[in-house]
């Protein structure tokens, strides 16, 4: 991999960040040329609330990043995105290590973390070690220990070329719909104007969508063939709730 490429690979956008004047946190797609000054200097980490963001503004690929280096503080301990992006053969190693209810319970905690009670974030970062913080897996590398975090990615944030193939938690709010063909289904996500296919064999057919109401989704995954399809990366990494 050349140097550029690796920080291409290392360039970290932020789908959502904390405003401290409104105490709260605040999607990416609020953002747009004419009121992103307004937020200009009230744009934190959306996890830790530390580390300053900024909007970096181009008519073709807008995002938040970080501000680095002068007086700007680092990401809080623990805080996730202080942490180097687990790499796809560490996070389908964590995956394959885990059984279905552990693979239950890690979705679970992953929608909490992610979009059903944000507050807990900041529980989690005050266990200095953040051994449990849904986001991080473990690295072992010899006798030490250390964490790698799972890229996140919105599903109502727009993906891009550059995301394919890269395993994601990809998490949102948005509607269901069920195509069934019989011996297969897909379930479409709609969510900010788009939609998106995630694969369901037979036995796994949901029976439960209501067409008309508001679903919590998490999913860990990757865009494979195209960026309005989802490959899950084992067919239960998908879990969805009422709103
Ligand atoms: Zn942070």
């Amino acid at each position: 991999m050349s140097s550029k490429e690796n920080m291409m690979k290392n360039k970290r956008k932020f789908d959502e960040f904390y405003s401290d004047i409104e105490d709260k946190i605040i999607s990416f797609n609020k953002l747009n040329k004419d009121n992103y000054l307004v937020y200009e200097n009230q744009m934190f980490c959306p996890d830790c609330r530390k580390a300053k963001l900024s909007y970096v503004f181009n008519t073709k690929t807008p995002h938040l990043k970080s501000k680095s280096g002068g007086k700007n503080p680092p990401h809080q301990e623990s805080c996730p995105y202080g942490y180097k992006p687990a790499s796809n053969n560490s996070v389908r190693n964590h995956i394959d290590a885990l059984n279905n209810t552990q693979i239950e319970h890690k979705l679970a905690s992953m929608m909490r973390y992610l979009l059903t009670d944000k507050s807990i974030r900041q529980t989690f970062l005050s266990d200095d070690t953040g051994q449990n913080n849904p986001m991080l897996i473990e690295a072992v590398a010899g006798a030490t220990r250390t964490y790698n975090t799972m890229r996140r990615k919105s599903l109502g944030a727009y993906f891009t070329e550059e995301d394919k193939g890269e395993i994601y938690v990809f998490y949102g709010k948005g509607n269901l719909k069920l195509n069934d063909k019989g011996n297969y289904a897909f379930l479409k996500i709609v969510i900010g104007g788009k939609t998106i296919s995630v694969h369901r064999p037979k036995n796994l057919i949901p029976n439960d969508i209501e067409e008309n109401a508001e679903y919590y989704i998490v999913c860990i995954g990757y865009l494979k063939d195209s960026l309005f399809k989802i490959e899950l990366l084992k067919s239960n990494c998908l879990k969805y709730q009422r709103v």
